[in-house]
């Protein structure tokens, strides 16, 4: 078994639109960033690839390549799946904290673990998505920037 961990952060602000955990979520402010700026996402990208030591987001998806401008970041999870399972490995459990101040998380965390679970080949049950703000305190708090943590874990299929 391999264990990974990853971590992401992005700005919000005025005129993006806000997705995380691959659900757009109603809000006057958006994350920025060179893809769609789906910080969950990315962090469980990255917690994916870092259970292999594969590097990270940045090194297969660079955000200096136009091909990933704007890019839903359900296709990068997506191919990132498909690297784990080419490498001889499956997904055991995802566990993910999201840490912003506004909107509230709640009511989505249902659609994204159906999205997630669906991309990644596991069940709902096999994914948890966690939220919290930071009291006021800091960027976040000041709702300026998100913040999102994700753990995996995976087995061997050999
Ligand atoms: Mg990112």
């Amino acid at each position: 078994m391999r264990i990974g961990s990853g971590i992401d952060f992005h700005q919000l602000v005025e005129g993006r639109e806000l997705w995380l955990g691959g659900v757009l979520i109603p809000y006057h402010k958006g994350g920025l960033g060179h893809s769609d700026a789906d910080v969950l996402l990315h962090a469980i990208c990255d917690a994916l690839l870092g259970a292999l030591a594969l590097g990270d987001i940045g090194v297969h998806f660079p955000d200096t390549d136009d091909a990933y401008k704007n890019i839903d970041s359900k296709i990068l999870l997506k191919r990132t799946v498909d690297l784990i399972k080419e490498k001889g490995y499956g997904i055991i459990n995802i566990d993910s904290s999201l840490c912003l101040e506004a909107p509230k998380i709640k009511p989505h965390v249902p659609a994204m673990q159906q999205t997630i679970a669906e991309i990644a080949g596991i069940t709902i049950n096999d994914i948890s998505i966690k939220a919290t703000t930071t009291e006021k305190m800091g960027f976040v708090g000041r709702g300026e920037g998100m913040v999102a943590y994700a753990t995996v874990l995976l087995k061997s299929l050999g």
